[in-house]
């Protein structure tokens, strides 16, 4: 199998509830290494431009909002099959739909506030790391 790198963003729901080390936790508990990680508050331009793809769907004005309202953890992971892993230990996008032992079961509030991002393909997990954490685009 691969190795991988994939994003974790632990979202603003999560960081204000102090669950961010419940959700890292559970991240090497999963045997998923962290490579890296910075806690920045993001800008509307740059939630918007993270978003892009979701820019004509009905949530993305409050999905943007949300995103911005406090910090987030920003955290670029490793490991086989990194991406599909990490997917798995989020759960549904849907907190109310997530499986038991997942993050958005455990700290998730509902579809909008579900705790965590991670990236949904191999191509994106190599872009998002590289956008958040440029100094590991070349490794
Ligand atoms: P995922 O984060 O599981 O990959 P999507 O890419 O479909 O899910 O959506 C991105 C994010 O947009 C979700 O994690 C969630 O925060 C928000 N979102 C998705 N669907 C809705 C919805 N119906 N209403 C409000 N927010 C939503
Ligand atoms: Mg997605």
């Amino acid at each position: 199998m691969a190795v991988e790198r994939t994003l974790s963003i632990i979202k603003p729901d999560a960081v204000e509830q102090n669950n961010i080390g419940n959700v890292l936790a559970m991240i090497q508990g999963a045997g998923l290494k962290v490579l890296g990680t910075r806690m920045p508050h993001r800008s509307r331009a740059q939630a918007e431009g993270f978003y892009e793809v979701h820019r004509e769907r009905p949530f993305f004005g409050e999905l943007v909002e949300f995103m911005t309202r406090g910090p987030v953890v920003v955290t670029a992971l490793e490991a086989d099959d990194a991406v599909k892993r990490y997917r798995t230990l989020m759960g549904a996008t849907n907190p109310a739909e997530a499986d038991d032992g997942t993050i958005r079961q455990a700290y998730g509030t509902d579809i909008g506030e579900n705790a965590c991002h991670g990236s949904d393909s191999v191509e994106n997990g190599k872009i998002e790391v590289g956008y958040f954490f440029p100094e590991y685009l070349l490794k």
